[in-house]
């Protein structure tokens, strides 16, 4: 779908009056092409180290060298210069006065940040001490990193926070090559955890990161599903495609575009958790990687809303996932060093009008994926959810053009996202070096309005 501002702007007679209007002027998104391996980090990475020193500094630095980034820890004195990658060491953090590293590490380098750049705080876990001030520093800097997304998004640039645990950073490998690549195209104004609490993989390999492992994606014929698809095979897993019967065009076609394994199934049927555990047995074994993509909305406010449009919609979103995973992990088929991602929504960070029954469906998916996470630690395996903002799919073309000119416009980036947005962070959350993040729900929103 073409972006209706990005036309006015491109286009020489209505560019004027466009901007006469003050009508705004979204920045084109740079997005990854292939896998991780074909978008290496290129030129220059600067990596601020505030005086009082952190903890995370030699893990960042490593990270960023090891995804091909020249490291300095300041920008070159030529003022033209850019940095497309901008990491701040802020583990340091202790006190109030300390904050004053934050601006004196971004005040100077503000415009100077290239367009569609990256910026990574590293900040200490705010529940780690038992001091309040300490923790309340801590927490202080993702407001920073948060306004500081909306400062940049105007240049495409995204600003996330990764709360460190102290003796979890060797897991920032994972990332920093996510959170300061191209594939973090849409996701921003994000704080993530990484901790220590889930086992580490017995290997990282760095090339087609998940070679040998085999993923299945519910609803994975069409929309953001398609796109999960797509990126897992492009890192080498073995994909199997779950969708409707009545979406068999769709799926065929998607399966034979990205060599993923069709499966017909519906998720709801009562049967469904039996069929699909015979399914995997039939197929020599069991998930590495399982993705709850599977969704729908039916959107009333609940004063109109029939009963069977309330259990269509818990049904599919929230009761089928569980009795599947119920299945799966009782039957043993979720290897160890697994990864699970429930496909949320901001609907279920913030709620949505009209939207009563989905909204509950995706806020128990972020319930649903924190109170899984410690059960599965010891076993390697993470459990996270994603909360989509405004993904262009066949879902959100049903809505009428206003709403859907606001939804997609009321965010950093002042434009929607795509269905590839989605599938990286998805990809990222499904490979074996997201090993230091479990538990979480990250938001792909382009730092939505929303629940922000
Ligand atoms: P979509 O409607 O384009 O695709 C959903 C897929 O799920 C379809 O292929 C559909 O056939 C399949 N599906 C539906 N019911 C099923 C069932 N019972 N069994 C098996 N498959 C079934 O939707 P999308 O926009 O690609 O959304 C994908 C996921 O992302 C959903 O969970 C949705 O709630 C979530 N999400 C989407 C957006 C967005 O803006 N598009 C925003 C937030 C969250």
């Amino acid at each position: 779908m073409s972006d209706i501002l990005k036309t006015l702007h491109g286009n020489r007679l209505a560019a004027p009056f466009a901007r006469a209007l003050g009508l705004p002027k979204p920045v084109t998104l740079a997005r990854a092409a292939g896998g991780y391996e074909a978008q290496p980090f290129s030129g220059q990475a600067a990596l601020l180290l505030p005086a009082g020193g952190g903890y995370a500094a030699q893990a960042l630095r490593s990270a960023l060298e090891d995804a091909g980034a020249s490291v300095a820890s300041a920008l070159p004195e030529d003022e033209r210069q850019q940095a497309g990658i901008v990491v701040m060491d802020a583990t340091g953090c202790r006190s109030p006065a300390d904050y004053r590293a934050l601006y004196d590490s971004f005040h100077p380098i503000m415009r100077r940040i290239a367009r569609n750049g990256r910026v990574l705080i590293a900040a200490p876990l705010p529940e780690a001490g038992g001091d309040p001030v300490q923790a309340a520093v801590a927490r202080g800097i993702e407001g920073f990193s948060r306004s500081l997304g909306k400062e940049l998004g105007r240049k495409g640039i995204c600003v996330n926070t990764a709360y460190v645990a102290a003796g979890a950073e060797d897991r920032l490998a994972g990332v920093v090559r996510f959170f300061c690549g191209k594939q973090s195209t849409y996701v921003s104004g994000q704080a993530v955890r990484v901790t220590a609490r889930v086992a580490a993989p017995r290997a990282l390999p760095q090339a087609q990161a998940m070679a040998g492992k085999t993923a299945l994606v519910t609803g994975g014929a069409r929309g953001i599903g398609k796109a999960i698809v797509e990126r897992l095979s492009q890192e080498g897993a073995r994909v199997i495609c779950l969708d409707v019967a009545a979406t068999a065009e769709e799926l065929r076609s998607t399966c034979a575009q990205f060599g993923a394994i069709p499966l017909t199934l519906d998720i709801t049927a009562p049967d469904a958790p039996v069929q699909l555990a015979d399914f995997l047995r039939g197929q020599g074994g069991g998930l590495d990687i399982l993705v709850h993509n599977a969704g729908v909305t039916r959107d009333r406010t609940l004063s109109n809303m029939k009963p069977q449009d309330w259990d269509v919609v818990v049904n599919i979103n929230f009761a089928a996932i569980t009795a599947i995973d119920a299945a799966l992990l009782s039957g043993g088929l979720l290897r160890d060093e697994g990864r699970i991602v429930y496909l949320s929504s901001i609907s279920g960070v913030a709620g949505n009008f009209g939207q009563t029954n989905y909204a509950a469906t995706k806020a128990a998916l972020i319930g649903y994926a924190a109170a899984q996470a410690p059960l599965l630690a010891a076993r390697g395996i993470c459990a996270n959810a994603i909360a989509p903002g405004f993904i262009e799919t066949a879902m959100t073309a049903k809505l009428p053009f206003f709403t859907r000119e606001i939804g997609s416009r009321l965010n950093a980036l002042m434009q929607a996202g795509q269905p590839r947005d989605a599938a990286e962070l998805v990809a990222f959350l499904s490979s074996p070096g997201a090993y230091g993040v479990s538990g979480e729900t990250i938001r792909v929103c382009g730092q939505g309005v929303m629940g922000a």
